[in-house]
């Protein structure tokens, strides 16, 4: 049990141990909370992420996980009154397939039970029928998918999609957030709530009756005990477990992203986040290819690469900025604070990204000045779910692997994860989400035979 005396470390502040603080105060009054980082809050792989979230999952307790979730999100939203920082445009998934019952298998198995009554389909133009972006507001709450098979309502909708797409599944339960704002609200939350914030790095954990965390902080060597831990350190979460002996599941792939501002319109801004499921062959041209053939670090651009690549609009009103990443690195690497960014990446996306928008052509080889490259890491199992639970010893625990999709599952994850510590009741797929899947042979062999849901 966890009483008000109850002394807990949360090791790291990004948006998973902001939000297991968050729910610790508020479902539990808990305010003996020390919220530890080497940095400053939300400033490493929190600060990289594009924010999207969505309901689509392969499995229905991905599906329960993400839609409780967006729901405490968009509470969230309302009670800080910034409606005018989320929007619900969707997830556009788009294929040249016209047979898509692969993708229609997988979204049932997702949604379950109510998948018949979710899942929608329009194969006749009908503009009554469909609409893709009536308004954005999340309080309009579309769910469920549409799915559209009909190339003048696909182009009708989605006008600078290429003509070869036959496909489209709009998934409705999700858009983009601004996680900052919620993570600022979380922690002054917190903060009057008597939790404390240090400033410094866990350098080594001791287990007697209690635990003892040495940290090195600004001001030196500095030590703290407490009564239980969460290890929320993002990228560096097997590190930490390792402090205790501990050997996780999980591994860091890096991921790349770039922004630029789309002066020559390439793109409605109006247009959903949009995804290219389909596997594909970047256009170079008979030179490019020559030179990527000879390099043996490039020459895996010259073959097929993997679904995925994706865009959006990022901003409203006048805002002319793009979006755009592809999650196609499997590396499994060694991390750093600052990642070392691949140099070629934003021609590669540019060129998958235009894939399915073809106006981005415009860009080949003269990206503007400004445009931004980042990346961060993805931290994940095997499996690409999270570890939400206890942490093999008495009083441990870790919330951690979100790979890329930690924002949108940050609050469904600090209030599961706040169940644990505090020994509360807790949902039906608390167990799927904490070590003891691995356990669970029958789940397991699902996983692995089940897409894994990477973007
Ligand atoms: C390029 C990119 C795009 C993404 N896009 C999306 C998206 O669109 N939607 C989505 O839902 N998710 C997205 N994600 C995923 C999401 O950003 C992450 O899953 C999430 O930010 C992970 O949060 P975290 O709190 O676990 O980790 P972090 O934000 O990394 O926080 C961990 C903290 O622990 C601290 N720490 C580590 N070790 C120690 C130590 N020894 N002592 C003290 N402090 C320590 C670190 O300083 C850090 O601040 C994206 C990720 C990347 C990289």
């Amino acid at each position: 049990m966890a009483t008000n005396n109850t002394k807990i470390a949360i090791i790291g502040s990004g948006f998973i141990g902001i939000s297991t603080a968050y729910y610790l105060c508020l479902k539990y009054n808990l305010s003996n909370v020390f919220l530890i980082d080497i940095g400053n809050p939300m400033s490493f792989t929190s600060s990289q992420s594009g924010e999207n979230y969505r309901n689509w999952w392969p499995h229905p307790s991905m599906v329960d996980l993400m839609n409780r979730s967006i729901d405490l999100l968009e509470n969230l939203v309302e009670i800080t009154g910034n409606r005018k920082n989320i929007s619900r445009r969707g997830y556009v998934l788009s294929t040249r397939e016209n047979n898509i019952r692969d993708l229609i298998d997988q979204l049932r198995f997702g949604l379950g039970s109510k998948s018949s009554s979710l899942i929608r389909y329009h194969k006749k133009f009908n503009k009554n029928n469909y609409v893709a972006n009536s308004n954005y507001d999340f309080l309009d709450k579309p769910d469920g998918v549409d799915v559209l098979q009909d190339q003048k309502l696909i182009q009708t909708n989605f006008p600078s999609f290429s003509k070869d797409i036959k496909t489209i599944l709009h998934i409705r339960k999700g858009g983009q957030i601004n996680s900052q704002q919620i993570a600022e609200f979380m922690m002054n939350f917190c903060k009057s709530n008597g939790h404390e914030r240090i400033k410094g790095e866990v350098k080594s954990i001791n287990l007697t009756d209690h635990y003892t965390l040495q940290l090195q902080t600004e001001s030196g060597m500095q030590s703290i005990c407490v009564d239980k831990i969460v290890n929320a350190a993002g990228p560096y979460s097997d590190k930490v477990a390792e402090m205790l002996d501990i050997k996780l599941p999980i591994f860091n792939i890096l991921q790349q992203k770039i922004a630029f501002p789309d002066h020559l319109k390439a793109i409605p801004r109006d247009m959903p986040f949009s995804i290219d499921l389909d596997k594909q062959s970047i256009d170079w041209s008979s030179d490019e290819k020559e030179i990527i053939l000879t390099d043996p670090d490039l020459c895996f651009l010259a073959k097929q690469l993997p679904g995925a690549v994706h865009c959006r609009p990022e901003g409203e009103g006048d805002s002319q900025w793009l979006k755009l990443g592809w999650a196609y690195s499997t590396e499994k690497m060694n991390i750093s604070r600052k990642p070392e960014l691949h140099k070629y990446f934003p021609e590669i996306v540019l060129r998958g990204a235009a894939q399915l928008n073809p106006a981005l052509k415009k860009y080949y080889g003269k990206l503007p000045k400004n445009f931004v490259h980042y990346g961060g890491w993805y931290t994940m199992t095997n499996e690409n779910w999270p570890l939400i639970g206890p942490m093999v010893k008495e009083g441990a625990f870790v919330n951690s692997a979100f790979s890329g999709f930690g924002t949108m599952a940050a609050c469904a994850a600090g209030e599961l994860c706040a169940a644990w510590v505090t020994e509360s009741t807790l949902p039906k797929y608390a167990n799927n989400f904490s070590l003891n899947r691995y356990k669970n042979s029958s789940l397991m062999k699902t996983l692995n035979k089940i897409n894994r849901g990477i973007l």
